[in-house]
């Protein structure tokens, strides 16, 4: 959730370069409380936080580029995609062998 509250706050500081300091705060609405956290400057939102969240949007991004990633496990016994997917044939099937002699 950290991570979520400080893109935010670079948002924040982005849309309001007249601010100098933020606070970060989670609204628990069913038991109507707030929780901030301590002050963060602009300064360590510049310096810190925006070159982080740069670079999880530039990972995420890259990511994305070379395509989906598959996630074999139990749960792709009820995935509708595991007749096309190519982790889910090298996890389910056995493999058959062409050379089988009953015979031998
Ligand atoms: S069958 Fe493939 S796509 Fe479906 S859950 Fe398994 S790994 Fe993921």
């Amino acid at each position: 959730m950290r991570d979520q509250l400080e893109g935010y706050l670079v948002l924040a500081a982005a849309a309001f370069r007249q601010v100098r300091r933020f606070w970060l705060g989670v609204h628990w609405v069913a038991e109507r409380a707030v929780e901030w956290s301590p002050p963060v400057d602009a300064a360590q939102v510049a310096n810190r936080l925006a070159p982080t969240v740069l670079d999880n949007i530039e990972a995420a991004a890259l990511a994305v580029d070379d395509g989906p990633r598959t996630n074999p496990g139990p749960w792709c016994d009820r995935c509708s995609y595991r007749s096309l997917c190519p982790a889910s044939h090298t996890q389910r099937w056995e493999p058959v062998y062409d050379d089988y002699d009953p015979d031998d």
